[in-house]
């Protein structure tokens, strides 16, 4: 059995796709946990995209911490036995995931870029040292508990003809001290550049806040753009929300389009936007690292390359 679970439900549609390949070679069911009520019409989502059971559990759950989430997973672990538990690599994942791998004594792999089946057992791929690294690692001990980030795979197409089992668990899990004091929602500005197919990105070659409108009307004439930032510019300046911010400790990005406008190419920055399909960098330094990973290139002055392009763009739509 291969279990998939996460809070998020996009990424365990993900990760679903990537189970049923895997269940080929381990030559087991795809099994999806769902924290909820049994008529969830979540579950028969996760059968449609690919799952083969879903086990639902803990209805008066959803919210649970940590701790019992990773007592649930457990118990369901124990009980079927599996070789590998794929945990969508969200805050929350990725504080339960250790948890539930110490519980069986195995190892656990956060962050997993890359998943793959060698000499019967489970090997796992992931960016370490900022990006300047990829560490193999192979699981020895079983289950391999892996957290997977959001978009490694792509979900399997909804098939509506597809049965499964829907199973409806009530586990109880263990009683635990900890609990949530104070909960501050993030600043935002409802921007959401997980999603966005196309990105035009801002960094510090900006002088000042004013000048950002540049970003925004170049994103403005090019339809459909989101405006994406480095950390300095949400993180130190604040002169975008923290859901603008791009990196290793910001939004991981996958759009078709990236336009990178003053931004230096840090590996903290690259390592957040470096799956992008097309990437396209502005910078008047030519020797400035975001053009190593740039398909295309503009060296020269974002204060006269962007007036520049927006009026070319202009005259073309
Ligand atoms: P700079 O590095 O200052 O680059 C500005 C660029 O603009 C330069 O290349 C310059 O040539 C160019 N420029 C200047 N003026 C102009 C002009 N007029 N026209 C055209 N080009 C111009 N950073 C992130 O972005 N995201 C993260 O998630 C992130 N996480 C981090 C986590 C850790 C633990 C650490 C230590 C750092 C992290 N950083 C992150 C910071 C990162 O190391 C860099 O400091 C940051 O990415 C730099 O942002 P920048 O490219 O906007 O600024």
């Amino acid at each position: 059995m291969v279990v998939v679970y996460s809070d998020n439900r996009k990424m365990a549609l993900e990760m679903v796709a990537k189970a049923r390949e895997l269940s080929g070679p381990l030559n087991e069911k795809v099994t999806a946990v769902v924290l909820g009520k049994a008529n969830e019409p979540f579950s028969a989502d996760l059968v449609k995209h690919g799952a083969d059971r879903v086990i639902v559990a803990g209805a008066s759950l959803e919210g649970a911490k940590a701790e019992e989430t990773a007592d649930i997973l457990h118990a369901i672990v124990k009980e079927e036995g599996t070789s590998l538990v794929m945990i969508g690599s969200t805050k929350s994942g990725k504080e339960m995931a250790p948890r539930l791998a110490a519980k069986l004594l195995v190892g656990c792999s956060t962050d997993s870029k890359k998943l793959y089946i060698q000499d019967g057992a489970v090997h796992s791929e992931r960016v370490v040292f900022s990006g300047n690294g990829v560490a193999v690692e192979r699981f020895s001990s079983k289950p391999a508990v892996v957290t997977v980030p959001a978009k490694a795979y792509d979900p399997l197409p909804r098939d509506e003809g597809r049965q499964g089992e829907i199973i409806a668990k009530e586990i109880a899990p263990g009683v635990y001290g900890s609990k949530v004091v104070k909960v501050d929602p993030m600043l935002s500005e409802g921007v959401n550049v997980e999603d966005a197919e196309k990105i035009v990105s801002c960094g510090r070659g900006f002088k000042n806040s004013a000048d950002i409108k540049l970003v925004e009307e170049l994103a403005g004439v090019l339809k459909g753009y989101t405006v994406g930032c480095s950390r300095p510019i949400a993180a130190d300046l604040k002169w975008l929300s923290e859901d603008h911010w791009i990196g290793l400790s910001g939004h991981k990005v996958k759009p078709k389009l990236y336009v990178a406008c003053g931004i230096s190419g840090q590996v903290q920055h690259i390592a957040g936007m470096r799956d992008s399909g097309i990437i396209v960098a502005i910078n008047k330094d030519a020797n400035a690292p975001i053009f190593k990973v740039a398909d295309y290139g503009i060296v020269g002055d974002l204060y006269q390359v962007l007036p520049k392009l927006i009026n070319a763009i202009k005259q073309k739509s």
